[in-house]
C-alpha cells in the first residue's frame, strides 16, 4: 500500500482511491474543444498508478502523446457520504500538488467512441503527487498560483480561484456519488496550457511556495 506524507509531521496516510475531476477551468475546457460542464466531470485512477516526487514517469508502449496536467490534490481525512458543503470542507485534511498524466492520443479515440477514459488515465505512473500540507498548518485561500514547467520553461500558470467548482463543492458532489474515505485523493482539474512531454523531460510543479514536486519522463 502507498502512503501520503504530511509535511512537518510523522504522519503517513495509506492511500485509498483516486478520484479525478475534468474540465474544472473553463480556459482548459476550451483548449480541448470541450463544453464547460454543469456538474464536475468525474473519473477514477487506480491506486497502482500513484508515484511520488522524485520518481520517474514511464511512457507506456501504447501511446505517443502523453500530456502533463498540473492539479491541486485534496487528501480526504474522514469517511463521508452525502455531505453538505460544510461537512465536505471539514473532510479535507491536506493539500498537495499532483500531475494527472494523460495519454491524449488514446483519450481522443476513446472520446470519439464514447468509451471510458480508463486506458488514457489509469496507466502506471499516471498519478504523481507531492508531499501534502495539513490544513492545520496552512489555510488555502485559492489566491495561490498553480504552476508547471518542463525543462525550466513555464507551460501552465494560473490562479486556483479560476476553478469552476471549489474544493468543497467537488468533495460535496463526489460524496453524493460514492462514499469518500480517509486516505482518498481527489484531483481537482487542470488549468490551460496542457501539452506533450517526451522522454528525458524534467517536470516541476507547485502550488506556489506551498507544495511542489519534481519528476522526469522515461
Ligand atoms: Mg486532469
Amino acid at each position: 500500500m502507498k502512503h501520503i506524507t504530511i509535511k512537518n509531521t510523522n504522519q503517513q496516510i495509506p492511500v485509498g482511491k483516486i478520484v479525478c475531476v475534468g474540465r474544472n477551468y473553463s480556459e482548459h475546457a476550451k483548449e480541448l474543444g470541450n463544453e464547460v460542464p454543469e456538474k464536475p466531470l468525474v473519473f477514477l485512477k487506480p491506486a497502482s498508478a500513484l508515484i511520488f516526487s522524485g520518481d520517474k514517469i514511464r511512457y507506456p508502449s501504447f501511446s505517443n502523446e502523453m500530456h502533463h496536467e498540473v492539479e491541486l490534490v485534496l487528501l480526504v481525512g474522514k469517511k463521508i457520504k452525502d455531505a453538505n458543503l460544510k461537512e465536505a470542507e471539514d473532510a479535507i485534511e491536506a493539500y498537495g500538488v499532483g500531475l494527472d498524466m494523460t495519454l491524449r492520443d488514446i483519450q481522443t479515440k476513446l472520446k470519439e467512441k464514447g468509451h471510458p477514459w480508463t486506458i488514457a488515465k489509469g496507466f502506471d505512473t499516471s498519478a504523481v503527487v507531492s508531499d501534502f500540507i495539513s490544513k492545520k498548518e496552512y489555510t488555502l485561500t485559492l489566491n495561490e498560483r498553480i504552476i508547471l514547467s518542463v525543462n525550466g520553461v513555464k507551460r501552465q500558470d494560473d490562479l486556483l480561484n479560476k476553478m469552476i467548482f471549489s474544493p468543497a463543492e467537488i468533495v460535496e458532489y463526489i460524496s453524493s456519488l460514492m462514499t469518500l474515505e480517509e486516505g482518498d485523493l481527489i484531483y481537482t482539474g487542470t488549468p490551460a496550457g496542457v501539452g506533450k512531454v517526451i522522454p528525458e523531460d524534467k517536470i516541476h510543479a507547485e502550488i506556489e511556495g506551498i507544495v511542489f514536486l519534481d519528476c522526469s519522463v522515461e
